[in-house]
């Protein structure tokens, strides 16, 4: 289906979720410029875990983490860190975020998750056969480790929800799991296998090759940072911070978790907050991965990515302009090395970006409620890489004016 050709669409951030939406909606024959205040995809998609993580679905908000998170942020290696200078301006967000963990919600909201985790890996492995990396897409899963029954007791509840929704796994005992994974620590008991969880050689060359097709179809990427918008009865252009202003007829604004400052400007406020991450890149590690790896008593993953082991997770809750701790990244290391004792710590680099997060864990994937033809695609938390391939499809869709693959309804911006 192609777009009303005449029209100017405006994509506001080059990360993977702008970038693939860019894509799409310059595949459908529009007229279409990618804006970004850095070269793309220097974002959170930078660095990620590089994992299409399609188990990954659970809402966060539920008793199992309310029960843990005190202890997890009275620990200085816990997995989740709240900084006492900006705790007063999350109160919002955690209001809404307990409310979102409520018995009637919760499993509506682990739906809306499952819905799109079971397009993502198809729609994924669709685009990047058309960027031509179809061979950056691993082939194996992704191990679930535990150290204990006790461990493999607490991770029930994902493993229920898995068998919920129809999402296949494995159960290993030791010796099965060491003849997969010989690197991982004897420590190590008992692992799930998560086979459709697959791992991207590395998550900035996606966002590159999207940029790099959306141009060779015609797209135009426009470097400059928005800082405001005009509007008559719908959006009619938007203003750079160098004064410049740029004509749209519709605006999508995927900005990453910097999203919020934008839709204030359009008086449509949205609790989008940051849950800052780390990763630890490791180019000599000196030991070889077949599988990605997850630790869920520890909260963090191993990704055998290009160049090497890529390690990270945990939960900075601490805004948009505060430092990175660089002590949140030697945690993880310190888990891994637990994990795989022969990792060696040779040409290593550190990074820390900023996942866009809402309170409810779900995306939103909606036109505004307040300005026409401004729409929105944000929110997408520690799936962003994951739902990014599905979310330009449906984004696509909406904006065509089709009736998306699925109801959109439940994604809309002003659920909260
Ligand atoms: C440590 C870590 C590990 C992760 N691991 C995984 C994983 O394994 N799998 C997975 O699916 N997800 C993972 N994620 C989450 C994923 O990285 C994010 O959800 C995703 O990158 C968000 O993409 P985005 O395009 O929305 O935002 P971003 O990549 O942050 O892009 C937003 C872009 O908007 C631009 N921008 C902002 N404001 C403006 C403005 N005013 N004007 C112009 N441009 C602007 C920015 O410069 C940026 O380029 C992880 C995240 C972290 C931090």
């Amino acid at each position: 289906m192609r777009q009303d050709q005449s029209k100017h669409y405006l994509v506001v951030g080059a990360g993977i979720v702008g970038s693939a939406i860019a894509y799409e909606l310059q595949k459908r024959g529009s007229q279409v410029t990618l804006t970004d205040a850095n070269e793309p995809g220097q974002g959170a998609s930078y660095g990620n875990l590089a994992s299409i993580a399609v188990t990954e679905f659970m809402p966060v908000s539920r008793p199992s983490i309310w029960r843990q998170t005190p202890g997890w942020m009275l620990r200085p290696d816990g997995p989740i860190q709240v900084s006492l200078g900006y705790a007063p301006r999350l109160i919002p967000w955690f209001a809404r975020f307990f409310w979102a963990g409520r018995p009637s919600k919760r499993r509506q909201l682990e739906a809306q998750g499952a819905i799109l985790c079971r397009r993502a890996l198809a729609d994924t492995e669709r685009l990047m056969a058309e960027l031509g990396l179809s061979a950056d897409l691993s082939r194996t899963g992704c191990l679930s480790l535990y150290a204990s029954e006790a461990e493999f007791a607490g991770d029930r509840e994902r493993l229920d929800m898995l068998d919920r929704h129809g999402f296949g796994y494995e159960v290993l005992d030791g010796n099965a799991l060491h003849d997969l994974e010989p690197e991982i620590a004897p420590v190590i008991q008992k692992a799930v296998l998560l086979p459709d969880n697959r791992t991207v050689r590395d998550p900035h060359t996606v966002v590159t090759r999207l940029t790099e097709a959306f141009v060779g179809q015609g797209g135009q990427i426009y470097r400059g940072k928005v800082t405001s918008f005009e509007r008559a009865d719908r959006i009619t252009s938007m203003t750079l911070a160098t004064g410049s202003s740029i004509k749209a007829d519709m605006v999508v604004l995927a900005a990453g978790a910097h999203t919020g400052q934008l839709s204030k400007q359009l008086g449509e406020s949205i609790p989008l907050e940051t849950e800052r991450g780390y990763h630890t890149q490791i180019n000599a590690p000196g030991i070889h991965l077949e599988h990605s790896i997850i630790w869920p008593a520890r909260a963090f993953m191993i990704s055998p990515t290009a160049g090497g082991i890529r390690i990270g997770g945990t939960v900075e809750m601490a805004g948009l302009d505060a430092p990175p701790d660089w002590r949140r990244s030697k945690i993880t290391v310190k888990w891994a090395r637990m994990a795989l004792p022969n990792l060696q710590l040779k040409e290593t680099s550190e990074w820390m970006g900023h996942r866009p997060a809402f309170p409810d864990t779900v995306p939103v994937m909606s036109a505004s409620a307040k300005v026409p033809g401004v729409f929105y695609a944000t929110g997408h938390g520690h799936l962003g890489l994951t739902y990014a391939a599905t979310t330009a499809k449906l984004m696509g869709q909406l904006i065509a004016g089709e009736k998306p693959d699925i109801d959109l309804y439940p994604y809309r911006v002003d659920r909260f």
